[in-house]
């Protein structure tokens, strides 16, 4: 691919370049230099990666550093903004089931150096949210869930880049995947559905989520509150870090997470669809083999709602048969794909480009001052 190749990829990334730069700054540039060369430097990396899926025509090589980035960089912001609010209110809550609390063992990573250098796990309970920004968190994910489907447990999910980072470790996988598997995430919404009705609490949050997001529960007496710690601290250990180290599948993700198995009837209402010609198909089963999320029946070739809209089968296929396609429209592969990654990687860049923001402005304040804010 020569000059025109290079300049047919400026061209389409363009768009990109501009509305990133605006959803990243909103238009105003932070006043102060961390977060001016934090910046520069997500907006670059995030940009550099877009760049690249246009001109290699490769998706997942380019998405899996973005989305595992997030994760990552979402421990650090949410770690420094932990440490910054009990500073503000002058005392560090010393346990996780203290007032109404975020309750979520995704921050299990960044409460390790807390209780390693401070003996104390952070749990500030005026993070629990407000009802303004539980409406916005919905409007999003309606959002999002309409226009991209299961495509927001590959692009937009700020804690699916953990599962998915421990899936890519091991060059094969030790432990098999049975088909089964799949109806576990719709078993797990069905049974903490009815339990949190019949409770009135957050059960699965509670009891099960390795990664929750946030939740409120009420003060359990000592022991409790110990045993579930270590319930959470397994879970993740299992289900986010062991399982898909050993199985190269996004373990937690696919088969625990039911809001993973709600986004799977969100992706029939969206416009976007994996599709694979059969003509070229040549039945070697490798688009099932690399599925992260078992969304391809061996034998089958045919990516089902699952599917997470990765690309990591299409980057894989010998035959060059998988691509994105736009649902009802005239296919073509070139513009399926454009039209797809264009609106993905904005929700990504809006949602979890600020947060990369944030993390890598704390990162270069903590090597100047050792102190994350
Ligand atoms: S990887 Fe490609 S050629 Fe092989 S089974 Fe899947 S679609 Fe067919
Ligand atoms: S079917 Fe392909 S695009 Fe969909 S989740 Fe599996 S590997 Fe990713």
């Amino acid at each position: 691919m020569g000059f025109r190749g290079l300049l047919r990829t400026l061209l389409l990334s363009l768009p990109m370049l501009a509305l990133s730069a605006y959803l990243l700054t909103r238009g105003v540039i932070p006043p102060d230099w961390p977060h001016r060369a934090a910046l520069l430097l997500v907006f670059f990396f995030f940009n550099a990666a877009f760049i690249a899926m246009i001109h290699t025509g490769k998706t997942d090589r380019w998405r899996a550093p973005l989305f595992i980035a997030i994760a990552g960089l979402f421990a650090v912001s949410f770690m420094g903004n932990m440490l910054e609010l009990n500073s503000r209110q002058g005392e560090f809550v010393d346990f996780i089931f203290r007032d109404s609390v975020p309750m979520c063992p995704v921050v299990i990573p960044m409460m390790l150096i807390p209780a390693a250098v401070g003996k104390t796990i952070i749990w500030p309970g005026a993070v629990a949210g407000t009802y303004a920004a539980a409406g916005l968190m919905f409007v999003i994910w309606l959002a999002a869930s309409l226009g991209l489907g299961k495509a927001w447990c590959g692009w937009g999910c700020f804690f699916g880049g953990l599962d998915d980072a421990f899936s890519r470790l091991l060059p094969r996988a030790l432990l098999g995947t049975p088909g089964w598997l799949r109806a576990l995430p719709y078993a797990v919404l069905i049974v903490f559905a009815l339990l949190t009705a019949a409770s009135m609490m957050p059960a699965y949050c509670g009891l099960l989520c390795p990664v929750k997001a946030a939740t409120e529960l009420p003060p359990g007496d000592f022991v409790s509150d110990k045993l579930m710690l270590w319930v959470h601290l397994g879970m993740f250990g299992a289900f986010t870090a062991a399982l898909p180290i050993l199985t190269k599948r996004r373990v937690q993700c696919a088969f625990i997470c039911p809001l993973g198995a709600l986004q799977n009837g969100m992706d029939r209402l969206a416009p976007f669809k994996m599709r694979v010609d059969a003509a070229r198909c040549t039945a070697c089963g490798a688009c099932a083999k690399n599925c992260p999320v078992l969304a391809i029946k061996p034998g089958t070739a045919t990516p089902g709602s699952a599917c997470v809209k990765c690309g990591r089968c299409a980057d894989n296929c010998p035959a060059g048969a998988i691509s994105f396609s736009v649902k009802g429209a005239v296919h073509s592969p070139g513009s399926g794909r454009l039209l797809f990654l264009y609106p993905a990687f904005l929700f990504m860049t809006g949602f979890g480009g600020g947060i990369c923001v944030d993390a890598v402005a704390r990162l270069i304040t903590f090597g100047l001052t050792g102190r994350l804010f």
